[in-house]
């Protein structure tokens, strides 16, 4: 039989089994059982015992109450939930055990304080909900700043994954058969997925949900259920849903954001190198968040493109008045995240002093940009609310320097009630008197070193040394307490005062509290104007981040029209450029006329085919967040979606195959893109050998120029594939040049019109210092192979050496196109003739990824 605490404990963890359960006893949260053995070994605790009233003790482990968020925070970031179970009444008015109960529950996705909350990143709670077999109904929320939003996901599970990816979210709730579809993928990506049962008749306020169509509203009422059930606490700061549609936004798959290096670089790690680090010149956090979310999500109207366009050329003509805009954001703190403190309940004393601070500001923001006399900042300027109400209100309750303790004084201001003024009156004219008191009683007794003290346990005292306690006055002194050189007294006199000045202390303290809190509801009210005046000023941040990016790296405006063709001039790689440094970037041209909008490039590794292709999908990109772009010209369509397929080195890391990995985002690409959307293929079919890569390469090209007609960039090291140009009326071979000086190789990385000429890999090879017997061995068989004037059936060794284009010849002249797979049936083995009709009956759209493979694997065992 446990003890009754310990039946309280199984009671309440009955209800929490998937998470940890803190129980609190004293000054320590303690955890017991199998919770008590793994989160010793997790946290690296110590794991003790404890008598229960079993027969045996039971496990324990315990953590301080005041260092309990580090070790919440650990639990949480690997993915574990904590729920905090309080004492929740005074232990000394209990009868019995003390009640308990759990407060909070704590989740991947629910956390808004600790070291893991970057201020510059949106921490969102997602659920998503099965509408039909390809969309799902998702909404998702931060917690800590109340924004909402809610969409439908098409293209099922797969889709929902990424989004949650692309989003950085941690937790994502779900109803139980969508929780098993989604396990697999979710578990390999990290994310947390979290059961939530409809509860029949629970109301969630509907007005949350006014903007949310019907079939997406039982995910976003579930979310907030989940919310409101974790949470416990006032949430009153929560905003209702924005519902989007996918077609308002230009949509770039996760992996294209992964490989365009958006906000995370390929290699991982901090932002260094990517076109957010470039972008990021916001001074708020909540202008962080936001410009994080237009690169999620370019738009893809033309109006409202051209809207924040307009804005960011006023801003530009304006110099003078961006410095003083900048000056003032910089003492704007984040009111996003200060308005959800408010709506917890955990607001103190600093933070309604930086929403004062804050708030300041906003008048003089909002003259400015009235003053400019540019039409746009006008319309910024005239939404701006100015809260100045809110700021009076705090400006008078809230002292010049709150302390960070709320119970301790100094948070409330003289003048502000009038209760309080009278019991500081009273304690501050009691200490005066005090003062006044050592200088009669030096006077009367004649000791010269006579003082008045305090301490916390005895009270005031009249402190005399042991050399003048002669010379103390017994008949009105009573000893208090002795000490080795002095002895200490009160007086009746003196001990009246102190009670006088102690109780008024104490009230005053107790009323200050009180007040705080009163204004602490008070301010409630207020959130959603603080809210919205918080959307405002990040998005003048971003902005202004825009136009001080423009002027930084000499962007220009791009221009937009209703057609398809594209056209950039001198167009450049932002971030290439900028690590570039003082080394000249090369700017290069993309003209993609709607009648000629696939290209072809072709040119030695290292040559800049990739950053080309690149650039032209972030210039897009940026032109459709409403930012200027790098280049001296750009005529754009509006891109509905951006599919790239670049080679990047952390595939084999998600454990598949590069080239399953390859056909798998080329599929995703083909299935997905409209004759609207952008599509960049980086060596296509470079993962697997030669004649199937070759192969799936021309068969995509041709695909995509007779059934989709999207703008096409794609790279090849393939020469053989630069004469499609003559069968695809849409394609145009250009090429970055390269040449050759003194047997070395020289980029030009300038792209040329026609396809490129000679391999240059044996001189890349050079440059990366490959030994030099190697380096001479690769230029004999490279003459050889020129020489035959065909690939020769190179030896095992041949083609590793010639890195990275093992069977191409170099190109001279277009009548010297005659390869292998394009040359007449009649000059293939018989077994290669078998091959090239099993391939060209196959219908490769139709096939899968694993299919492909397959067939691959077949095709291959039969050469
Ligand atoms: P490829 O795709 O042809 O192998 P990359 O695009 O990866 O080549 O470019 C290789 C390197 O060349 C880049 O890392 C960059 O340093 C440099 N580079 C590429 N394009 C340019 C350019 N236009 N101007 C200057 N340097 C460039």
């Amino acid at each position: 039989m446990y003890t009754p605490m310990m039946q309280q404990y199984l009671l309440i963890k009955e209800d929490y089994k998937d998470a940890f359960l803190f129980f609190r006893l004293g000054d320590f949260y303690e955890m017991f059982f199998d919770d008590a053995v793994k989160a010793s070994q997790i946290l690296e605790i110590t794991l003790t015992g404890r008598e229960a009233g079993g027969k045996e003790r039971i496990p324990m482990c315990g953590v301080p109450y005041h260092s309990a968020k580090n070790y919440i925070e650990t639990l949480v970031s690997k993915g574990y939930k904590v729920a905090i179970c309080e004492q929740t009444e005074d232990p000394k008015q209990a009868k019995g055990v003390v009640k308990r109960e759990v407060v909070q529950l704590i989740t991947p996705g629910t956390i808004t304080e600790g070291k893991t909350i970057d201020s510059k990143t949106n921490h969102f709670l997602a659920c998503a909900e099965r509408m039909n077999e390809n969309e799902l109904a998702f909404a998702y929320l931060d917690v800590s700043t109340g924004e909402a939003h809610a969409q439908i996901i098409e293209g099922g599970v797969k889709e929902c994954i990424q989004q949650l990816q692309s989003l950085a979210i941690r937790e994502v709730i779900t109803a139980e058969g969508l929780q098993l579809e989604m396990a697999e993928l979710a578990g390999a990506a990290g994310i947390v997925i979290s059961l939530e049962q409809e509860e029949i008749g629970v109301h969630t306020v509907e007005v949350y949900l006014k903007d949310v169509p019907e079939q997406v509203k039982p995910a976003a009422r579930r979310l907030l259920q989940y919310v409101e059930r974790t949470q416990m606490r006032s949430l009153s700061h929560l905003q209702a849903f924005t519902y989007t549609e996918t077609k308002q936004f230009l949509r770039i798959d996760t992996n294209s954001k992964r490989n365009l290096e958006l906000i995370q670089s390929i290699r991982g790690g901090d932002q260094k190198g990517t076109l957010l680090w470039l972008l990021d010149e916001t001074v708020t956090a909540m202008g962080g968040r936001k410009l994080k979310q237009w690169l999620h999500q370019p738009l893809a109207t033309r109006g409202a493109i051209e809207a924040r366009l307009a804005i960011v050329t006023d801003l530009l003509e304006e110099f003078f008045l961006r410095g003083e805009l900048r000056d003032l954001l910089k003492s704007v703190y984040d009111l996003e995240r200060l308005a959800g403190r408010v709506a917890f309940g955990n607001v103190g004393g600093r933070d309604l002093a930086q929403l004062r601070e804050s708030l300041r500001q906003v008048p003089a923001i909002k003259a400015q940009l009235l003053e400019s006399g540019k039409e746009t900042l006008e319309n910024v300027g005239h939404a701006l609310d100015t809260c100045e109400d809110i700021e009076a209100l705090l400006a008078r309750a809230i002292t010049d320097h709150p302390p960070i303790a709320i119970k301790e004084g100094d948070v409330i201001r003289d003048g502000y009630n009038e209760r309080l003024d009278e019991l500081r009156y009273a304690a501050r004219n009691g200490k005066d008197w005090i003062m006044q008191l050592e200088q009669k009683e030096r006077q009367l007794t004649g000791i010269n070193n006579l003082k008045i003290g305090y301490n916390r346990i005895f009270g005031y005292y009249i402190e005399i040394t042991k050399s003048h306690i002669g010379k103390a006055d017994l008949t009105r002194y009573e000893r208090k307490q002795t000490l080795a050189n002095c002895e200490r007294y009160i007086t009746d006199e003196l001990k009246e005062k102190e009670s006088l000045i102690l109780n008024a202390e104490e009230e005053s303290l107790a009323l200050e509290y009180d007040l705080f809190l009163k204004l602490r509801e008070e301010l409630k009210a207020y959130i959603p104007r603080v809210q919205s005046l918080a959307a405002a000023i990040s998005e003048l941040d971003v902005f202004m981040s825009f136009a001080v990016v423009t002027e930084k790296y000499r962007f220009t405006k791009p221009v937009f029209h209703e057609g398809r063709s594209l056209k950039i001039m001198e167009g450049r790689h932002p971030v290439v450029e900028k690590m570039l440094g003082k080394q000249m970037y090369v700017p290069n041209d993309c003209i993609l006329p709607e009648e000629k909008n696939m290209m072809l490039i072709t040119g030695p590794n290292m040559s800049g085919k990739s950053t080309y292709m690149r650039q032209v999908a972030l210039i897009v990109i940026l032109a459709q967040m409403g930012c200027y772009v790098p280049a001296a010209e750009a005529e754009l369509p509006i891109t509905d979606q951006i599919f790239t397929r670049i080679g990047a080195a952390d595939d084999l890391a998600a454990g598949q195959s590069t080239f399953m990995v390859e056909m798998m985002e080329s599929q995703h690409a083909i299935t997905h893109a409209t004759k609207n959307s952008l599509l960049l293929f980086d060596e296509i079919g470079r993962g697997t050998s030669t004649y199937d890569g070759m192969s799936l390469a021309q068969a995509m090209m041709e695909y995509i120029h007779t059934e989709i007609g999207a703008n096409t960039l794609f790279s090849t090291h393939y020469h053989e594939l630069t004469q499609l140009e003559e069968q695809l009326v849409r394609l145009k071979n250009v090429h970055v040049a390269a040449t050759e000086q003194n047997g070395r190789v020289v980029f030009l990385h300038k792209v040329k019109d026609g396809a490129a000429d000679k391999s240059y890999g044996v001189h890349v090879a050079e440059l990366a210092e490959m030994p030099a017997p190697i380096i001479e061995r690769a230029r004999i068989l490279l003459e050889q192979f020129e020489a035959q004037d065909k690939p020769c059936a190179a030896s095992a060794a041949a083609e590793t050496i010639i890195v990275p284009e093992p069977s191409v010849e170099p190109v001279q002249k277009e009548e010297d196109l005659q390869l292998s797979l394009f040359a007449p049936v009649d000059e293939v083995s018989p077994e290669e003739k078998e091959v090239l009709e099993a391939l060209e009956k196959c219908n490769v759209m139709g096939t899968t990824p694993m299919q492909a493979m397959t067939l691959l694997y077949e095709l291959q065992q039969k050469l």
